[in-house]
């Protein structure tokens, strides 16, 4: 017989401290969420350029496809009957993307044209640079990107440390302790303490693998990725795995995220990126080199032992991913407006702004103030959800406002006042 009353007893706990989750119901039409018939502008959604919320590219998409090309279910992982030629397609278009992007002059005005140009001549001569080379590898979501890769590396015979960054995503720290490998933590983008715990590190290390996010999703802050490279310039064993989550299709002059932005793509080992925030579909990426991608392909278990997404799921990717290089405006107005935001927030609030982008925290402190002032702004009619410990450090409770290009300017002051 199960013993549901120490589950409820522990969820009672949670409930008396506020931290009880639930699965709120929603439904969406358009840039709209309604909860409980009230219609409310979005500003917890990581749909940061609108492109999930536009029905004419669903409709536009559509048109271009039917039920007898494109499969909706695959039956089985890609190593057994699973493949399709869109993942394979998906995967090319991928490297040449990162390829485009760290050969691009980004101080150069480009016009939507000369990019198509461009695009098409860099990608003839993607294949005669060797060594910039990415593979990239297409998993089923950023979860399965994360609690698949350090595992799957950390498995040839390498005397391995890791080095997080503290506040990284639940989906690495689950990769970091399935790889059973020794692993530290560094004081959240602080590097003098990461340069101190490399300086500790034991000699026996064969490799010591830096693993951090591009964008944090709780603080809106940046990593210093050009300081991570020249890090790795001083140490022959360091190896570079950033996550770019959230920096996918908002950062870089061609939406590839910050690591175009700071121009360090040539330098990060392992680029995760997912395609389920900014890119308005479901599953995630690796770009490593092309051999790491074969190791990868044997003992990823995420990979392997997963059903894969449909081949729907990837023609539709491929269609955001062909537009993606061109959002420019809507990235330059998600910028504009994240900083009025990241300003009045500023004004208001009693902790220092941390956040560098569309993500903006607005703190708290407490579990009951950050609920509260969710429900004003829901009065207001605005969704934003308080976002509470364990999620953030006790303490830290807060509203975590989260903007895209499509906010209107009355929206965004109609916000500002609300706060
Ligand atoms: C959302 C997120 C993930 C998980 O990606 P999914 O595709 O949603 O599974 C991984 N890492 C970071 C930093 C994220 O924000």
């Amino acid at each position: 017989m199960i013993s549901l009353s120490h589950y409820q007893q522990q969820l009672d706990y949670l409930n008396k401290a506020e931290q009880q989750r639930a699965i709120p119901s929603l439904s969406h039409t358009g840039r709209y969420l309604y909860r409980d018939n009230q219609r409310l502008v979005n500003v917890s959604s990581n749909d940061y350029l609108g492109l999930a919320a536009d029905t004419s590219l669903a409709a536009e998409f559509l048109a271009l496809n039917n039920a007898e090309t494109l499969r909706f279910g695959s039956s089985s992982s890609r190593l057994l009957t699973g493949n399709n030629a869109e993942i394979d397609q998906l995967e090319h278009e991928l490297s040449e993307w990162w390829y485009l992007a760290l050969n691009a002059d980004h101080l150069a005005a480009h016009t939507g044209t000369a990019i198509k140009n461009d695009i098409e001549e860099k990608s003839d001569t993607a294949s005669a640079t060797p060594p910039f080379m990415r593979a990239a590898l297409v998993v089923n979501s950023g979860y399965h990107a994360n609690i698949g890769l350090l595992p799957a590396l950390t498995k040839v015979p390498l005397a391995t440390l890791i080095l997080a960054d503290k506040l990284v995503h639940a989906s690495l720290i689950d990769g970091i302790q399935l790889s059973r490998c020794d692993y530290q933590r560094y004081r959240h983008n602080d590097h003098t303490h990461l340069r101190q715990l490399l300086a500790k590190a034991d000699e026996r290390y064969e490799r010591i693998i830096i693993v951090t996010e591009s964008l944090f999703s709780m603080d809106g802050d940046f990593a210093d990725l050009k300081d991570l490279v020249a890090l790795k310039q001083s140490d022959p064993r360091i190896e570079l795995y950033v996550d770019e989550a959230h920096a996918v299709g908002v950062f870089g002059h061609y939406g590839v995220g910050l690591a175009e932005q700071t121009g360090t793509l040539a330098d990060i080992d392992y680029l995760v990126g997912t395609f389920g925030k900014a890119m308005a579909s479901m599953g995630a990426y690796v770009l490593c080199h092309p051999t790491v991608k074969a190791w990868l392909i044997n003992t990823m278990r995420s990979l392997i032992f997963s059903t894969a997404l449909p081949a729907v799921n990837h023609a539709w990717t491929r269609f955001i991913l062909a537009k993606l290089p061109y959002y420019f405006a809507e990235r330059q107005r998600l910028a504009e407006l994240a900083h009025t935001l990241r300003e009045a927030v500023a004004a208001v609030s009693t902790q220092p702004m941390q956040s560098d982008s569309h993500i903006v925290p607005y703190i708290l402190g407490s579990n009951a103030a950050a609920m509260a002032k969710a429900n004003e702004l829901r009065v207001a009619g605005f969704y934003a959800l308080p976002i509470r410990p364990p999620t953030v450090a006790k303490g830290s409770a807060r509203i975590r406002l989260v903007i895209n290009a499509t906010l209107q300017d009355e929206e965004l002051q109609a916000l500002i006042k609300a706060l």
